[in-house]
């Protein structure tokens, strides 16, 4: 029985948006308001990213005075460099800069002001990728990431365009080690909250432990559903989990073995159908069509 780590480091799981703008850019709810909007609705912690550019004073938004005894914050930022492959504005989500993170000088690209967040303590994740047409070469190039953002809700709902697992299974079939992170990205303009969060497994509710924690992988995503734990027993991986009507493990390529039920909550599913894939990835869906997505795993880092 090999536990996957994110499901058994110490501590318990807090549910997070790691990704959300305000008035200090370019969103209609006020700092203040939007942690309340998140504290109400039983979030343990969220980082309110704002775009980290000229035009908004490059904002690292201090929303330390909204925290309490039982909800958090981490400070970060959306930060944009020139420029994709498609020669449009990086956006780069930050979490755990520095208040005084210096602003991005006019030469700085995008892969070099992904390094330097990386290198200041930050969890980096490269924003929306299908939302504005990413290629598998501009992932690579942002070789600081430590996720792909797999589910943003804003781009969902304003442009059909919210999955990022695409990209991300791109990237793990050339062997890049990466996790993945589902957020909201909540402008508050339209129906784009409390739609994508991450569940981090910490020690306690403190933001140091939360961004060790996320670096770490030591998480999972969500739209709504649990996941509770995922080990490997021999050539199978024993998932259990909130009430699914699927549940699958997702490798390499076309490689997948899945079950279905009505009201499903533990599967054993063997591993031998991912034909050799190194790494997996478990997703489940409810009745209601809300997706849980944990980390991708690799096995020869659980064997060891
Ligand atoms: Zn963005
Ligand atoms: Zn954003």
């Amino acid at each position: 029985m090999t536990p996957l780590p994110a499901f058994n480091a110490p501590g318990r799981f807090y549910k997070g948006n790691l990704h959300t703008h305000s008035t200090a850019s370019d969103a209609v709810r006020s700092p203040a308001d939007v942690c309340a909007t998140y504290r109400d609705a039983g979030y343990d912690f969220l980082a309110l990213t704002d775009h980290f550019q000229a035009r908004y004073n490059f904002p690292i938004t201090d929303t330390r005075p909204f925290r309490t005894n039982s909800f958090t914050t981490i400070l970060g930022a959306e930060v944009h460099a020139p420029k994709t492959s498609l020669g449009e504005i990086w956006h780069i989500l930050s979490v755990g800069l520095p208040p005084d993170f210096a602003p991005t000088p006019p030469e700085e690209t995008g892969p070099q002001l992904a390094a330097r967040c990386a290198a200041a303590g930050a969890f980096v994740a490269i924003a929306h990728p299908a939302w504005y047409g990413l290629t598998i070469e501009d992932g690579e190039a942002i070789a600081a990431a430590h996720a792909v953002e797999t589910y943003n809700r804003t781009s969902a709902v304003r442009t059909d365009r919210g999955d990022g697992w695409a990209l991300l299974d791109a990237m793990l079939a050339r062997g890049h080690r990466l996790n993945a992170c589902a957020t909201d990205d909540a402008h508050f303009k339209c129906n784009d909250f409390f739609g994508g969060f991450v569940m981090v497994r910490a020690p306690s509710l403190d933001p140091d432990a939360l961004l060790t924690a996320l670096k770490a992988g030591h998480y999972y995503s969500s739209q709504g559903p649990e996941l509770h734990s995922i080990h490997q027993d021999g050539d199978h991986i024993a998932i259990t989990c909130s009430p699914a009507t699927t549940i699958m493990m997702l490798g390499r390529g076309s490689g997948a073995t899945q079950i279905f039920g009505d009201t499903l909550t533990s599967a054993r599913l063997p591993i031998e159908p991912l034909r050799g894939s190194p790494h997996a990835r478990i997703v489940t869906i409810d009745a209601n069509g809300k997706h849980a997505w944990s980390n991708p795993f690799w096995f020869d880092a659980l064997n060891h």
